[in-house]
């Protein structure tokens, strides 16, 4: 195995406790809505969840507005409730939703354990699909991670996002090492882990859902950054991909 010399992260749902947040920000719905009050908050995240998964590639290939799309999830989880709300209105959903979101300033559990120790050998970047720096920037900020990770490669700035090669690439050239010298830690499957893999670089796939995996020769799992030694160990001895 190649010395690891990088180690890149997704920022949301990976080092950002993007869950934790979602479900404060529904929490503040909850005390709202009526509709979704009775609903347990972690249905209601993951339903959430799905919904951002299936209409983000429409944000980044800005087929719709960031504006559009956040509002357009709100109107689908309202909808399949029964309840019908206006653009105005799924507007102002989604304000109080994100009041809340913001507040949250958490890591996911372990994760400055972890990168403290990794920036012992390696250096450590965040690769984020996402149309802003400054919002990706502020949750690193918000939640103590500016001084523990050397850089920040949004796609905003690159070629190509997620899973593309452009932003890989640019991740690399950041750290200043090859492929093989690197490994990239996320929870999504096709963004992070395929994206890596196809452009040579090792994955540890971070599947804190508990979702099903679909191939485990391309990737290393890991369910949760805690213990310190089982993360630690995954991410520094994670395999080579095969050539795909
Ligand atoms: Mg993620």
């Amino acid at each position: 195995m190649d010395k690891l010399r990088a180690v890149l992260f997704d920022l949301d749902d990976t080092l950002f406790d993007w869950r934790l947040a979602s479900m404060r920000g529904l929490a503040a719905l909850q005390a709202e809505h009526p509709a979704l009050a009775r609903e347990p908050l972690k249905k209601l995240e993951q339903e959430l969840w799905e919904l951002v998964q299936t209409t983000h590639a429409g944000m980044m290939d800005r087929r719709m507005s960031a504006a559009e799309i956040r509002q357009e999830r709100f109107r689908r989880l309202f909808a399949v409730r029964g309840v019908e709300i206006p653009a105005g209105q799924a507007e102002l959903v989604h304000d109080l939703y994100r009041e809340a979101f913001l507040e949250s300033q958490c890591t996911v559990p372990g994760v400055p354990e972890l990168l403290r120790e990794l920036r012992e050998s390696a250096t450590v970047g965040v690769v984020t699909n996402n149309l802003s720096r400054r919002e990706q920037e502020m949750k690193v900020r918000a939640c103590g991670l500016d001084g523990l990770v050397d850089f920040i490669v949004v796609s905003e700035e690159v070629s190509e996002p997620k899973p593309g090669r452009g932003i890989f690439e640019a991740a690399l050239a950041r750290a200043g090492c090859r492929a093989n010298e690197a490994v990239m830690v996320g929870d999504s499957w096709e963004m992070d882990v395929m994206g890596a893999v196809r452009i040579g670089i090792r994955a540890v796939w971070f599947n804190r859902r508990d979702l099903l995996c679909t191939d485990p020769s391309l990737a290393t799992e890991l369910r949760s950054f805690e213990p310190l030694d089982t993360a630690l160990g995954v991410v520094l001895r994670s395999t080579s991909p095969t050539a795909h």
